[in-house]
């Protein structure tokens, strides 16, 4: 390809060139010519099929009175390109040789041409015509060799697209795109948590070791496990610390790598990747998202032939290697649900390991893993940052070590503090503060009441999560303010009380608004959709509901992803399912609302603080909380008219009650 090119360019170059010299001779008439030959100033004509070369032989000395002629002697020679360019190279040579001019005429008709020649001595000769063959083959075909090459640079580019040189011409010799790595570099030491995935996975990594082992005793190897979970809960990073462990080659490739336009290119890829890894055993394949291949057949209504090639392929190979020699496969799915079960049978991915959200000490250690890689102060607690972020994956929270060392840069630290993690957790959870965001007093306090409205109904009923922190300063992901909360300890599962707290909890900020403001603002959709997605899984999923009992209306469709749930049940089911959970709400709002009616002094007391701090800790509210508490305790007989003094009164006395 890239010699075609060059020579193509070195052809038109010496086109243009020869055209350009070409037109530095001068061309001059006939009759300019005949009075040139008759006064005697012509040292050299070549006669060519139509036109005259004329060389003029010009006076270069006048020595003695004697004009001294110069003829050139014309030199025979020059290359390829000079001969194919009519000569223009070896009349330059000349030229330059000589000094002398050279000028050319049309051809006339002239009988007499060759007596007046030799009439005043001049030298004469024909030019003989070498009819260069290759190069009016080259010219011939060089519009074809043209239109040739950008015709391969079209469908390199085409190819380029599609990933690897299945091109229109390339199905069968496909290249799949394998990223084949000798060393991951990647232990289990780099995945945190997930014991129970690296326990199993371990297994694996003993196989590898020494496959004979197994062999010996008949033991039958597993072909391939299917890591199954959320995202970013470390599958990617867990396959590749299996072949880190076992130290073998380590092919990964993404299912939808797989598939292609053109029916037939994903079957053979997946044909010549496991040539490929035959021929490397022992190995790991890596199938990441698996699911873009193995997505069940039995969908009738976007069938697709190529995938169905390219999954049936996977199948017949999966079956067809020798597990012996030591090559496993592992996929990695986020939507094991629509696997086709084909896939899932015994002798092909035949175990599965969950990799699941980390619990409290999997994110702890997970984030002791990340903060490894950065500076960090020794004060650090991680443990607190592990605390406020149930329900975060592997990646956010490697995410967040990074956004705090960021955050510290930002204020010109030399080391990561707790403050900047703090930071960090919520700008992965809300997004960055909104600084510029200008609202008036009246929204701000709105925003501070509806938030002490979530924190208050919390800390009243018991059932829900301790508060950790408070705010009002908008965020760029929505909000206008939130409530962190923490678990005191990890829950694997719900009671019905506490699920029904946590959506009194959710209602407290709009049923705040309603108390103290009697208006009703946009501010609670969240809430309302997260309240509804509490009180309708209780009714259709959990059996907690009075009507329904333990019946199965609902079930998840993709567990890992959003979780969207399909109703399995009748219209007129469905109705009465609506109806069930918009009772479960309107209690929960009622209650909400209820409490903070008997605490609203309470209420305001927090409310205007946080207003005018925008941003308060869990200890602080607690401590204003229970302040009020014991206040209004006290008070309870005495009128209110005494509250001011006694609000203060207490301060002092608080710390030695609190130490007893
Ligand atoms: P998945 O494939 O499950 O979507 P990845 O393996 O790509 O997730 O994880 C993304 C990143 O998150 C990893 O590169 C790693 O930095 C971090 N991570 C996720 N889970 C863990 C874990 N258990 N231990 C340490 N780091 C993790
Ligand atoms: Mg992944
Ligand atoms: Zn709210």
């Amino acid at each position: 390809m890239s010699v075609l090119v060059i020579a193509t360019i070195v052809i038109v170059l010496q086109l243009i060139f020869g055209a350009l010299m070409g037109d530095r001779t001068e061309r001059i008439q006939y009759n300019e010519f005949l009075e040139k030959l008759e006064a005697g100033e012509v040292a050299l004509v070549e006669v060519q099929p139509d036109r005259l070369i004329i060389t003029l032989a010009e006076p270069v000395e006048e020595a003695g009175g004697f004009t001294v002629r110069v003829t050139p002697t014309p030199e025979p020679g020059g290359g390829f390109f000079d001969r194919a360019m009519g000569n223009v190279m070896t009349r330059q040579a000349d030229q330059a040789a000589a000094q002398a001019v050279v000028v050319y005429t049309g051809r006339m008709p002239d009988p007499e041409l060759l007596a007046r020649l030799q009439r005043h001595g001049v030298e004469y000769k024909a030019s003989i015509q070498t009819v260069n063959y290759f190069w009016m083959i080259l010219q011939f075909l060089l519009p074809f060799l043209l239109i040739f090459g950008f015709f391969i640079l079209i469908r390199r580019t085409m190819s380029g697209m599609m990933g690897g040189r299945g091109g229109i011409m390339g199905i069968g010799q496909s290249n799949a795109k394998v990223y084949m790595e000798k060393k991951t570099g990647v232990t289990f030491n780099d995945v945190a948590g997930q014991e129970e995935a690296k326990e199993s996975l371990t297994e694996i990594v003993d196989f590898l070791h020494n496959p004979d082992k197994y062999v010996a005793i008949g033991a039958q190897q597993p072909k391939g496990a299917l890591l199954v979970g959320p995202p970013g809960t470390g599958k990617t990073l867990m396959a590749k610390a299996v072949a880190g462990e076992a130290s073998v080659v380590f092919f990964s490739l993404s299912g939808s790598d797989f598939v292609e336009m053109f029916v037939g290119v994903g079957a053979s890829r997946v044909r010549d990747l496991f040539k490929q890894a035959a021929q490397q055993a022992p190995c790991i394949i890596f199938i990441d998202e698996i699911d873009a291949i193995g997505k069940s057949r039995d969908n009738q209504l976007n069938s697709n032939d190529e995938r169905e090639q390219t999954l049936n392929q996977l199948l017949s190979e999966m079956d067809g290697f020798d597990s012996s020699k030591g090559v496993v496969i592992l996929g990695a799915t986020n939507r094991p649900e629509i696997l086709d079960k084909a896939l899932l049978r015994p002798g092909r991915f035949d175990r599965r390991i969950n990799v699941e959200l980390p619990d409290l000490k999997g994110r702890v250690d997970i984030l002791k893993v990340h903060a490894k890689k950065v500076k960090m102060s020794d004060k650090v607690d991680l443990s607190r940052i592990g605390k406020i972020t149930p329900g975060a994956a592997g990646a956010d929270l490697a995410n967040m070590i990074n956004e705090a060392a960021l955050h510290a840069v930002r204020m010109k630290r030399q080391e990561v503090q707790q403050e900047d993690l703090m930071e960090a957790v919520e700008v992965v959870i809300a997004g960055k503060e909104k600084k510029d965001r200008i609202m008036t007093e009246k929204e701000k306090r709105i925003v501070a009441y509806h938030e002490v409205g979530h924190a208050l109904v919390s800390a009243l009923l018991k059932d829900a999560k301790p508060v950790e922190k408070i705010t009002i300063i908008p965020r760029t992901k929505g909000s206008l303010g939130y409530v962190l909360q923490a678990p005191e300890e990890e829950r694997f599962m719900s009671t019905k009380d506490e699920m029904l707290a946590e959506i009194a909890v959710s209602m407290g900020g709009r049923a705040a608004e309603q108390v103290h403001f009697d208006v009703m603002t946009t501010g609670a959709s969240n809430d309302i959709e997260k309240a509804t997605r509490m009180a309708r899984s209780m009714v259709s999923m959990y059996g907690m509901s009075d009507k329904f009992g333990m019946m199965n209306l609902e079930s998840v469709g993709n567990r890992y992803l959003d979780g969207r749930a399909v109703l399995n049940v009748s219209d007129a089911t469905g109705a009465d399912l609506d109806k069930e959970v918009g009772k479960i709400l309107q209690e929960c709002y009622t209650r909400a609302v209820n409490l903070l009616q008997e605490n609203e002094h309470k209420m305001k007391e927090i409310a205007e603080y946080l207003f005018n701090k925008e941003t308060m800790t869990g200890d602080e509210f607690m401590e204003l909380y229970k302040k009020e508490a014991e206040a209004t305790a006290e008070v309870e007989a005495p009128a209110e008219m005494e509250t001011p003094t006694e609000v203060e009164a207490p301060t002092e006395v608080e710390a030695p009650a609190e130490a007893e």
